[in-house]
């Protein structure tokens, strides 16, 4: 592959603005007694600001020719290590026992490849008991709806699914000339802090992911509709959970809160005998 294809496939588009860079790394405000991983380090633009600030930086890359340019350029600092590893993948639960001091925190940053934000941020959000902050650079559009409140177009599966673990706030907006080459749309800041319990409680967190897909599947739809097609149940089924979760039947999923969702989840789980065939899909 050549470079420019290589850089396309993996969504490389560097940093090349230092106010935006340092402002990146001040929303992680690390520590010396913390661990820092960076997910694609690239040629290093947030890289070095970041080994300044941490106790200890675990840098992972993908692309081996960066790697071999990088490697050298970062041979003088000790406490800092890159890997060759796919984010997608990398193990997280391995994290904690890094930590430069029992007290430190994981705060994982990057300026992810658009292709493979999603992804990364879901895995991360799975590894969340080894993670304490997260501050990742995306695409404006999905911080914005992993951050939404209910209400509005942008509140969806992703903003319910994350903010049932973590507190989320868009820290900041980055116009495309911060970066080189230049994508085609406006990228953010997404901030999140690992909270240390799920904010409302989930007896079922495989079926809460469940229902909430479900309420946001078919977002023209009501919720009683909505909930029938995606869990595969029948409709009237669907309209006696949301009656007994105090919750209108016809109203759509955007307009449902963290502890609404709870409640739905509540009555919408399957029993354990498995009577309501077909909704444990
Ligand atoms: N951090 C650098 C910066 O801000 O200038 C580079 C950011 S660039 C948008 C994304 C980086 O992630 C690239 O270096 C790319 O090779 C790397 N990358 C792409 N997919 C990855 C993956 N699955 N795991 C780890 N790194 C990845």
């Amino acid at each position: 592959m050549t470079t420019t294809g290589r850089r396309r496939a993996l969504g490389q588009h560097f940093l090349r603005d230092p106010g935006v860079t340092r402002a990146i790394v001040d929303v992680a405000s690390l520590t010396p007694a913390d661990l820092c991983v960076e997910i694609g380090p690239g040629e290093g633009a947030l890289t070095f600001r970041l080994a300044q600030h941490a106790g200890r930086l675990l840098a992972l890359e993908v692309d081996e020719a960066l790697i071999a340019a990088l490697r050298p350029r970062l041979a003088s600092l000790p406490h800092v290590e890159l890997r060759h590893a796919d984010a997608r993948r990398f193990e997280y639960t391995t994290l904690p026992a890094l930590r430069p001091s029992p007290g430190g925190r994981v705060v994982v940053v990057g300026n992810l490849p658009y292709s493979v934000s999603k992804p990364i941020l879901e895995r991360l959000v799975e590894a969340r008991t080894a993670i304490s902050e997260i501050v990742l650079t995306l695409q404006k559009e999905v911080a914005e709806r992993v951050a939404a409140a209910p209400g509005g177009k942008r509140y969806g599966a992703l903003s319910v699914l994350t903010q049932l673990y973590c507190e989320a706030r868009v820290a900041m907006t980055i116009p495309p000339g911060a970066f080189r080459p230049s994508p085609k749309v406006d990228s953010a800041v997404l901030h999140l802090k690992v909270l240390p319990a799920p904010r409302v409680s989930v007896a079922d967190e495989g079926n809460f992911a469940r229902v909430v897909k479900a309420a946001f599947g078919q977002r023209r739809k009501n919720l009683a509709n909505a909930l029938a097609g995606g869990l595969g149940a029948p409709v009237l089924m669907a309209r006696q959970w949301l009656l007994d979760a105090g919750i209108d039947p016809v109203r759509r999923g955007e307009t449902l809160s963290l502890e609404e969702f709870s409640r739905l989840n509540s009555f919408a789980c399957p029993d354990p005998d498995g009577k309501m065939k077909g909704l444990k899909r």
